[in-house]
């Protein structure tokens, strides 16, 4: 659906995305992991039209859209969070929905825009929240706007930029549970995150980030596997961690106990 062929950004000559080559296929959740800096929200910004690239070339659909602006590409189905939630504050949360319908052009009118955003709040779960201000929502409330206001233009490609940084474990896990839903209705999904059991249980493929590079791309218990993923990203802490984790499962598999839930690794603890 979406290919990024040798794609290269650099910043005042400095790669934030270095020759990346990448396929998102159809249908698929392709979750994107890498430690801070790692390019990773440049290269959404590269597949949403934020950013031009230096070099190389995405392809949408098979058509080359790497000049097209951002609101063009919404209009052929591409939709993204920000990491840095940016509601408008003079907006209440309707209205800012309004407006994420009207961008993607798919819209013909302002009530069919409304008629749209009504049903994204409720599917995110904002419907009782609507008349509030953009600046008046809790983190995990600004985290559903963004993915209502990027649900408002129909996406046929969602990419989703650390919707879950901030939320409690269970806000993750309706997160996570509306990812799903979002996916199965059809919508091919590329995904930002840190908590690493969000990711896993959420992709059915992961693609690792280190230094702008792929250093990765496969599927969740390989990508976890991968020494060099280990050693890159989830650091010597966490390697011990599953080696002991994975010690603890065969001896409990050995004696017949039931297997104990996954632990709630995150990112940062894999790094602490
Ligand atoms: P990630 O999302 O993986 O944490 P980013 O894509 O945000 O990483 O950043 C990758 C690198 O590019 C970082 O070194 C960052 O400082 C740099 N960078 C990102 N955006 C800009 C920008 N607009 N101008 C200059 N440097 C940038
Ligand atoms: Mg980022």
């Amino acid at each position: 659906m979406l290919e990024l062929e040798h794609v290269t950004k650099r910043f005042g000559g400095l790669p934030a995305v270095e020759d990346l080559s990448v396929s998102v296929r159809t249908g698929e959740v392709l979750g994107v992991i890498g430690p801070n800096g790692a390019g990773k929200s440049t290269a959404i910004s590269l597949i949403g039209g934020a950013l031009a690239p230096t070099a190389g070339t995405v392809r949408f659909q098979g058509r080359d859209i790497t000049r097209l602006a951002p609101h063009q590409r919404a209009q052929l189905g591409i939709a993204r969070t920000f990491q840095i939630t940016q509601p408008f504050t003079q907006l209440d949360i309707r209205e800012n929905v309004i407006v994420g319908a009207l961008f993607g052009g798919h819209a013909r009118s302002r009530a069919q825009a409304a008629q749209r955003a009504d049903a994204v709040l409720e599917r995110v779960g904002l419907a009782r929240k609507a008349r509030l201000a953009g600046d008046e929502l809790t983190v995990a409330d600004r985290k559903r706007l963004e993915m209502a206001r990027a649900l408002a233009i129909h996406p046929q490609l969602l990419l989703l930029d650390e919707v879950m940084a901030g939320l409690t474990p269970r806000e993750v896990g309706e997160a996570v549970e509306l990812i799903r839903e979002i996916n199965q209705s059809g919508v091919t999904v590329l995904v930002i995150e840190h908590v690493m059991r969000a990711i896993t249980g959420v992709s059915d493929r992961i693609l690792v980030l280190h230094h702008g590079r792929k250093i990765a791309e496969d599927a969740p218990d390989a990508v976890l596997a991968d020494p060099k993923v280990i050693e890159a990203y989830l650091g010597e802490r966490y390697a011990r961690q599953r080696a002991a984790e994975q010690a603890r499962r065969a001896a409990e598999t050995a004696s017949g106990a039931p297997k104990p839930p996954a632990p709630d690794d995150t990112w940062k603890e894999g790094l602490a």
